[in-house]
């Protein structure tokens, strides 16, 4: 390798999907820790202004860049070897799950790399059971996950349930838009609870199990008891914010299941996995309690999650913000924040 040496304890990082939803959360927090952090480019991405902008802010924070494919087998081979890369981070969209499987048979190759996290960021793939189409990339998730144990990878698997947004069931990436200003849309009675975690707590956290021994071979599992919420509970905390009280229409389970039924690739899978967290409760229906499970509270009990409520707060704030700067009370009418155009078919 090139490089200088790497701090102990501050191994060489590969982050594989930067420029994505998820990745980019942990490309920043890789970058914060202090870590030498490399980022995986596909190339062509100069061509759009959004990526090439993530990039540049990424670099500019101090990531190193390189540019290829992560199914490129002996590329990413030469790769590992030439930057002495010790902890490979792949957050590849759900569309790409199966391109990992060539990165695990060159890391396998390799065999210097202390750590892979597999792109998971979700639900744990072995114990959900979506309906389809959703249950296909578990299927593929699941195949990655074989392929590394039976591979001998040292692997940790980040199972960090829900972004912490408003979790509309066609979206795939729900924290870039805003909760809703017209109605709320219910699922089922609205009971059923989930974790909501912040996109740089998602970074932060799958940061600090990279080199924690208790986090090896094990599925790490997100519960901030701070964030457990059923949508019912959502949308008041949504009014509080705001001011005003939304209608509520409710979305069943029928509906749900319809909207998978579609097979509209990304929107259904979003849809079949909104059915299985609000509606079959796939995120609390077990205990973790198994020999490769940990719970990410207990292993940080010092570290505290950044709460649903400030999370929403920061929603108002870009609100306030987008009508157009005027002061706090100036955006709010004696009924409170209202939508910037009344949606049709609201009740
Ligand atoms: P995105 O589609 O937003 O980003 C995928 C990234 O992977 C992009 O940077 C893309 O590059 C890169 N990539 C894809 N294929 C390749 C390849 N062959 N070589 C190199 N780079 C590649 O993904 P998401 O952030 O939506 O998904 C990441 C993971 O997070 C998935 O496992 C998904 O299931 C999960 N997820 C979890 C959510 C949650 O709420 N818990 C929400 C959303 C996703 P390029 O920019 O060139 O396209």
């Amino acid at each position: 390798g090139s490089s200088a040496p790497a701090p102990s304890g501050k191994g060489r990082v590969l982050v594989i999907g930067a420029t994505g939803f998820i990745g980019r959360f942990v490309a920043e927090a890789s970058i914060r820790s202090g870590r030498p952090t490399y980022l995986l480019v596909r190339p062509g991405t100069s061509g759009c202004a959004s990526k090439s902008n993530i990039v540049k802010l990424l670099h500019d924070q101090g990531a190193m860049i390189l540019h290829g494919l992560v199914n490129d087998k002996e590329f990413m081979e030469k790769l590992l070897r030439d930057y002495e890369i010790e902890i490979v981070i792949s957050a590849v969209g759900g569309e790409n799950v199966l391109d990992q499987m060539n990165l695990v048979e060159a890391i396998k190759a390799v065999g210097t790399i202390k750590r892979f996290l597999p792109s998971e960021f979700g639900h744990d793939v072995d114990k959900a059971d979506p309906v389809e189409p959703g249950l296909n990339m578990y299927i593929e998730k699941r195949r990655v996950r074989r392929l590394v144990e039976d591979s001998g990878i040292p692997y940790t698997y980040i199972c960090c349930n829900s972004i912490a947004a408003w979790p509309y069931f066609d979206n795939t990436h729900p924290s870039e838009v805003l909760p809703p200003l017209d109605q709320f849309q219910i699922y089922g009675d609205g009971s059923v609870k989930a974790y909501f975690v912040a996109g740089s707590d998602i970074g932060k956290y799958t940061m600090r199990t990279v080199d924690d021994v208790r986090a090896l071979n094990k599925s790490v599992h997100f519960r901030p008891s701070c964030n457990y919420y059923n949508i019912n509970e959502l949308a008041l905390l949504w009014e509080k914010k705001i001011g005003r009280t939304l209608p509520r229409v409710t979305i069943t389970e029928d509906d749900l299941l319809a909207a998978a039924a579609e097979n509209r690739i990304p929107e259904s899978i979003v849809a079949s996995f909104t059915h299985d967290i609000f509606i079959k409760g796939c995120q609390i229906n077990f205990s973790i309690d198994g020999l490769g499970e940990v719970e990410v509270c207990e292993l940080y009990p010092e570290d505290s999650f950044r709460t649903l409520d400030e999370c929403f707060g920061e929603y108002l704030e870009e609100i306030k913000e987008n009508i157009g700067g005027v002061k706090e009370e100036g955006n709010m009418d004696k009924e409170g924040i209202v939508a910037p155009k009344p949606s049709v078919g609201a009740i």
